[in-house]
């Protein structure tokens, strides 16, 4: 079958179609035929190639998908043929002493669809039947692969590892991704008082709509990140910032930090290497926190919320397949929000 990705780690120019294998499930898994597949910035670290990470290649990218049930692998006999479903790209052993503790996320052998496996963005997918979740009623598949993996990131993120409580003030820094306008719903939902801080303020009134209460511009001289978080905090400081960002942000994020504040990173995709001041983080009994994906009883509450509303899935662009490589650019482009979607036919 013919995928999206890549035969040669590299930059955007070794993006292509690549011939691989159709997969054929194994015991416990399930074939889906995908009818949407959506990019995440993941996909660009895949691309360049992650140290540590081996990946099978060629390459097919993509770790959102939905699409329908359609081939059973031994063992599982509980899942129609034909059925619409999502998937859930985190894959855990199920084994390790993390699984058995019911915290998947923490598996000692975590992985994840089209990172360590080949991904989505081709004709089929297989993975176990506990990553597969029937689509929400009434959804397209692509809305349907437009939340996995952000909202899992940010449910944790923010409900589990920033601990958000009602009336907490809560900053969101960027604002045009799939994992920001998932953590600005989430934020919200938690109760959070909430403001996303930006250097795109063109934006503004969308990321309103998704229910911040405040859109704060910043820039590198005058209006730094740290003072415009600590102006809007009334100086008391923000109790919980996710961090996508990284290395411009984090250190000016700890200044505008509350006593006992958070800062939950999630990814580094403008660099991962920060100075800290330890003194601040001491005096203010701050913590730093790394989240990463989901446990499976997360997903399946985020999703619980999703189906009912109080969550919904931002699209940026829809495209067909074939239309892969102009889709990935979409990442470059300013006015970006929500999540890159590619469609693929029904058969
Ligand atoms: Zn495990």
């Amino acid at each position: 079958m013919r995928g999206f990705g890549f035969a040669e780690h590299g930059g955007p120019d070794r993006l292509a179609f690549v011939d691989v294998p159709e997969p054929t499930p194994g015991p416990g898994e399930v074939r889906i035929r995908v009818r949407a597949a959506a990019f995440n910035r993941l996909d660009r670290f895949t691309l360049e190639g992650i140290p540590g990470v081996p990946v099978e290649r060629p390459h097919v990218l993509g770790s959102d998908g939905s699409g329908v049930v359609e081939a059973l692998g031994p063992g599982v006999d509980d899942l129609a043929l034909g059925r619409s479903v999502l998937l859930n790209p985190g894959l855990w052993d199920g084994t390790c002493e993390a699984c058995l503790a019911g915290e998947e996320a923490l598996c000692r052998r975590y992985r994840i669809v089209g990172e360590h496996t080949q991904g989505t963005a081709a004709p089929f997918v297989v993975v176990p039947r506990r990553n597969v979740h029937p689509l929400p009623e009434g959804w397209s598949f692509a809305q349907g692969a437009a939340v996995p993996l952000v909202f899992q990131t940010a449910w944790r993120a923010l409900h589990t590892i920033g601990a958000v409580r009602p009336g907490d003030r809560v900053a969101v820094i960027g604002a045009g991704g799939g994992v920001p306008t998932a953590a600005v719903q989430v934020a919200k939902l938690l109760g959070g008082r909430v403001a996303v801080a930006t250097r795109n303020a063109a934006k503004a009134e969308r990321i309103r709509r998704l229910g911040a209460d405040d859109v704060l511009e910043f820039d590198a001289a005058g209006r730094t990140l740290d003072r415009v978080l600590w102006e809007w905090s009334e100086k008391k400081g923000v109790d919980v910032i996710f961090d996508s960002v990284g290395a411009p942000t984090v250190p000016r994020s700890l200044r505008a930090l509350a006593r006992s504040g958070r800062i939950v990173v999630i990814g580094a995709t403008a660099g991962p290497l920060v100075e800290v001041d330890l003194r601040t983080l001491f005096w203010r009994q701050a913590s730093i926190r790394g989240s990463t994906m989901a446990s499976a009883r997360e997903f399946s509450e985020v999703l619980d919320h999703l189906r009912a509303g109080r969550l919904e899935p931002v699209i940026d662009s829809e495209r067909p397949l074939e239309e892969a490589r102009a889709a990935f650019e979409r990442f470059e482009a300013p006015d970006l929000f929500g999540k890159i979607v590619l469609t693929l036919p029904a058969a």
